[in-house]
């Protein structure tokens, strides 16, 4: 066997076709408590470098861990959301190996006895959803951070942030049942809107609240059998994992193909060069030589604290578009948007809590509002629009007293200065033209002035209507009543 060392080649879609792909993911998850894992220092971001440890957190001799009661309801909120079964009794090992970011020489993590198995999660795939199995969840604690850049002497010296160590994760592993890396995609979207949703995480990957390995190897379609997986690392979007699938599946594709073998190794993906390098891998020789941790008793889940944590289970992002869906005859699509995030959610249920019919708050929200969140680089909880002054904006639309068009342009002031829609209306004078004999003599000059277009409209030309309706609203500034505007045009030129 020779180590493939040549440029890997890009497959044509037709020899991708005969191959498919088997992805299995492990996401990290920094389960969002106030303290650490295993000690009380605070998991505050962005804290000076070592200000938040101690004795236990450093590995210091004697220092004792005791588990953290939050971290654990947390991580079982997160085992039911996916629909693994909570063992009752779980048990924390040691992981052990040597790098100076582990004080300790073992990271305290689950093995043989995880908290959660055997759960499962719909990814939404275009219209419909992919079944993904959910392997197991197991707590852990993360290690520090190791900082080798950024300081005047970073040519020779490597600086360590313990601040990080001991923060509680949780380790969610998929079953192999991923096949491309659109689904790959997907279920990562979905898991990380279920975890924000129950408040497990923030699931800020910036700050490393949410990381993510892929396993993945190709066979021939149909084939039983699966191919030799290579681990990628080094994912930090879900654009990366998507990227580095795509090219590992191609790679190895080609690999295959021009006769090679495989080789089973951790490869890292390369933002820059685009594509996965190989990691030295008789560093990372994995023998962890893990064990149950004498300093810590098993986990007990019981029965009533799994029904404690099931009952204060928030609604979940796929019960809440099936119920927007029922209840506000909203279409799937735009039921999905207004769920993206819990808060989105919160704010369209507002709105109509207010008073504001369905589906007008919908469409106003999704594309409005949240454009204009968008262009502001906000998120709906900065939203300077509250939900009942959206709702009485909508009001004053509904009622007729100014068009949608003026409509919109309250609501751009709105967002830009916090002021009420009634306010705006009056001081800019947008209430709706409905007086129908200014309506009128408007439409008398704006026919006086285009004998032509008279004349094609006489000769049965319907379209040229529209034009006249046009140069009415751009003389009334939008703010003529369309319906009051057609009735007295057609009778105008009726009469003309
Ligand atoms: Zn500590």
């Amino acid at each position: 066997m020779s180590p493939v060392t040549k440029e890997e080649p890009l497959v044509s879609p037709e020899l991708a076709a005969k191959y498919e792909a088997v992805i299995g993911l492990e996401v990290h998850v920094q389960l969002k408590t106030r303290t650490k894992a295993f000690c009380g220092c605070s998991t505050r971001f962005g804290d000076a470098p070592n200000s938040n440890t101690c004795p236990v957190c450093l590995g210091l001799p004697g220092a004792l861990p005791v588990f953290n009661r939050k971290a654990l309801e947390l991580a079982t909120r997160a085992g039911l959301a996916l629909n693994c079964t909570i063992q009752e009794r779980s048990v924390f090992a040691r992981k052990n190996y040597f790098y100076p970011d582990l004080p300790k020489g073992y990271q305290i993590s689950q093995y043989e006895l995880p908290l959660a198995t055997g759960g499962w999660l719909d990814a939404a795939l275009g219209g419909a959803t992919k079944r993904i199995g959910i392997t197991r969840l197991h707590m852990e604690e993360d290690a520090a951070k190791n900082l080798h850049e950024g300081f005047p002497d970073s040519d020779r010296w490597s600086y360590i942030d313990y601040n990080r160590g001991g923060t509680p994760l949780a380790e969610i592993v998929s079953e192999p049942d991923i096949r491309t890396p659109a689904e790959a995609y997907s279920y990562l979207n979905t898991l990380k809107q279920v975890l924000q949703y129950t408040d497990v995480s923030d699931c800020n990957m910036e700050e490393g609240s949410l990381r993510c390995d892929a396993n993945v190897s190709v066979r021939l379609r149909g084939a039983a059998k699966f191919g030799t997986k290579v681990e990628a690392k080094n994912l930090n979007s879900f654009r990366y994992v998507e990227d580095a699938l795509e090219y590992e599946i191609a790679r190895q594709i080609g690999v295959i193909e021009a006769g090679g073998t495989v080789v089973q190794e951790t490869r890292l993906w390369n933002v820059a060069a685009g594509r996965t390098e190989p990691m030295r891998s008789k560093e990372f020789a994995h023998d962890y030589r893990y064990f149950p941790d004498p300093d810590l008793l098993p986990v007990v889940a019981s029965s009533a604290f799994v029904a404690d944590v099931k009952s204060q289970m928030p609604e979940l992002p796929a019960a809440r578009v099936k119920r927007f869906i029922a209840d506000f005859e909203l279409a799937p699509y735009d039921a999905g948007v207004l769920t993206g995030t819990r808060e989105l959610a919160d704010y369209f249920e507002a709105v109509i809590r207010a008073g504001a019919p369905a589906k007008m708050a919908a469409s106003w929200i999704s594309v409005e509002l949240l454009r204009r969140l968008n262009d502001a680089g906000k998120e709906i909880t900065d939203c300077p629009v509250a939900p009942a002054d959206l709702a009485e904006l909508l009001a004053i639309v509904q009622r007729g007293e100014i068009t949608a068009a003026s409509g919109k342009k309250v609501f751009s002031t709105m967002f830009d200065t916090g002021r009420k829609p009634a306010e705006i209306v009056s001081a800019e004078g947008l209430g709706q033209i409905s007086d129908t004999s200014a309506i009128e003599s408007i439409a008398r000059a704006v026919i006086a002035k285009s004998p032509d277009n008279v004349a094609k409209y006489k000769s049965g030309n319907e379209g040229v209507f529209k034009f006249f309706v046009g140069q009415v609203m751009k003389e009334t500034k939008g703010q003529a009543n369309p319906q009051s505007v057609n009735e007295i045009l057609k009778r105008v030129l009726s009469n003309s």
